[in-house]
């Protein structure tokens, strides 16, 4: 019930006014956010890099409200990847299409899109499509079946929770699309999504099995040691190598888990999300796990 609570409010605008004003929450969602400009995250970034790590970097933002606001993103994106040229980093962008204008009622997010992958194929980069609500699941497999058509230089994300995403990944590993599994972060009904953690992870793990045989280099986006453990074993017994797929994990989380796979030799990319519209970000990573919502409710009302 907290969790879905917790959903429902990182989509209010009211709460996220108060919350990101706020001088306690805003420190402590720096646990989360490398911070609200390019700079901090470019840090964190290099920190990441000198420790082994790869990264993905996230200039935060969803469900934006204008075509401006749109082409705003699309215009700080491909600053991010001047920027990751500039200072050679191994990082790559991670991005959400209602920031690119999704739900607005034009086709300037595949446009805009178009723009962005163009631009990361020009440095021999990447971007990955972030999954969000089910209500775009559609639009977004769609889009990124049509730009992964014309450039190697994108991939996305598919969410272990969701019936539909079995005969989602069947269809991108036909034309060669790399992918990041999660088990997923939204609120979703039971007609659409497993309700049971334990079934959400065995379907995790069914994923898995179908991507790393498959050629393409993936990522294996969770904190979940047992399914960590899980994945080593079948790379193990299926011969396929370290440096065959990647292990991925949010900033600020299990850091202890992230150095542990890299010193064992696993490839490991760090998610590093920035900027001011942390809120919906912060929102999520709390209904993840309820220690995080205490520890965040005794600071707040206490500063
Ligand atoms: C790199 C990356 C990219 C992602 N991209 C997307 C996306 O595009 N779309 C999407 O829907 N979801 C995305 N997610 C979020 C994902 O769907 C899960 O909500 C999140 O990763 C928690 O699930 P878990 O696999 O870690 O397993 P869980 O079973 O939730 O957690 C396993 C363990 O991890 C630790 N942990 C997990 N979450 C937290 C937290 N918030 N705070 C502290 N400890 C925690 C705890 O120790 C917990 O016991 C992404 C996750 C990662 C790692």
């Amino acid at each position: 019930m907290m969790r879905t609570l917790l959903l429902e409010l990182s989509e209010s605008k009211r709460m996220a006014r108060w919350v990101t004003s706020n001088g306690m929450s805003r420190r402590m969602a720096r646990r989360f956010v490398a911070g609200e400009e390019l700079d901090d995250a470019v840090a964190a970034a290099r920190a990441c890099n000198q420790a082994g790590m790869k990264v993905s970097l996230d200039h935060l933002g969803e469900n934006v409200a204008s075509e401006a606001d749109a082409r705003r993103a699309c215009h700080a994106y491909l600053g991010v990847f001047d920027r990751i040229a500039q200072e050679k980093l191994d990082a790559n962008v991670s991005l959400k299409l209602t920031q690119l204008g999704l739900e607005l009622s034009t086709d300037l997010y595949g446009e805009l899109l178009d723009s962005i992958v163009a631009h990361a194929a020009g440095f021999g980069n990447f971007v990955r499509v972030d999954m969000e609500g089910s209500s775009y699941t559609k639009r977004t497999v769609d889009l990124v079946k049509r730009v992964r058509g014309k450039s190697p230089a994108m991939g996305t994300v598919i969410q272990a929770y969701l019936y539909r995403s079995e005969q989602d990944i069947r269809d991108l590993l036909a034309i060669g699309c790399r992918i990041r599994l999660c088990k997923g972060a939204y609120k979703e009904p039971p007609e659409i999504a497993f309700p049971r953690k334990a079934d959400v992870d065995a379907n995790y793990v069914k994923l898995m099995k179908l991507l790393l045989p498959s050629g393409v280099y993936h990522g294996i986006a969770t904190h979940d040691p047992q399914i960590i453990a899980a994945t080593i074993e079948f790379a193990r017994q299926q011969g396929i190598g370290k440096d065959q797929f990647e292990f991925q994990m949010l900033y600020g989380i299990r850091t202890d888990l992230q150095q542990k796979l890299v010193g064992d030799g696993y490839r490991m990319r760090i998610y590093i999300p920035y900027g001011r519209d942390w809120f919906p970000y912060f929102m999520r990573r709390l209904a993840e796990r309820p220690a995080n919502l205490a520890f965040f409710l005794r600071n707040l009302f206490r500063s």
